[in-house]
């Protein structure tokens, strides 16, 4: 997969991808601008197709289910790569911002796990897989680390408070091979970064 930059911003949650948001990220795909992250060539890939992705989001305080258009592309070396941009989070269908609202919740205990659970329709289990990837990746973070920021609660509203959300994205998977939440990996196409990245 490739990593496009979206969150160029502040992000306050919670956080509703408008449609307009999706057509510009579906408009802004430039495939041969692309590195190949197998290989790491610039410039040799091509067009391959196009799926759509449920995604769920919130709006007016409400779970939202939606499809987006994602772009696959094709490197000369054969392999393809999907165009994810950085409010998704590969493998899961809830986007970044609805799952860090609901981290946000749960951890400030504004809800019970009842309450938020059947108020933005998950599952118990979905909301404590997210709260140990939460934590997993929270050890991953040297700024966590650094900060000396104990509580996830703390965790949560430093990461917030980054001016460009995006920095954060990018550079969480520039050094851990994994975007930020991401618990499952396909070797094929994202074990490792493009040579020279
Ligand atoms: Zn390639």
């Amino acid at each position: 997969m490739i990593r496009k930059k979206l969150l160029n911003f502040k992000l306050n949650l919670p956080f509703f991808v408008s449609d307009a948001e999706l057509e510009r990220f579906r408009d802004s795909a430039v495939p041969f601008r692309e590195r190949c992250p197998h290989c790491g060539t610039r410039g040799k890939c091509r067009f391959f197709a196009v799926y759509g992705r449920s995604i769920v989001d919130i709006m007016d305080g409400r779970p939202c289910c939606r499809t987006m258009i994602v772009a696959r592309v094709r490197c000369d070396c054969g392999h393809t790569h999907a165009l994810l941009p950085d409010f998704i989070v590969p493998y899961r269908q809830y986007t970044l911002p609805f799952i860090l609202h609901i981290l946000k919740l749960y951890f400030s205990r504004s809800m019970t796990v009842q309450a938020l659970c059947g108020s933005f329709w998950i599952s118990p289990p979905t909301l404590y897989e997210w709260k140990h990837a939460f934590a997993m990746h929270r050890s991953w973070w040297p700024a966590f680390v650094r900060s000396g920021h104990k509580g996830f609660l703390d965790t949560l509203v430093l990461l917030l408070s980054s001016p460009v959300f995006s920095d954060f994205t990018s550079g969480f998977w520039r050094q851990t091979l994994f975007s930020f939440l991401q618990t499952h990996a396909n070797p094929a196409n994202c074990c490792r970064l493009p040579p020279g990245w």
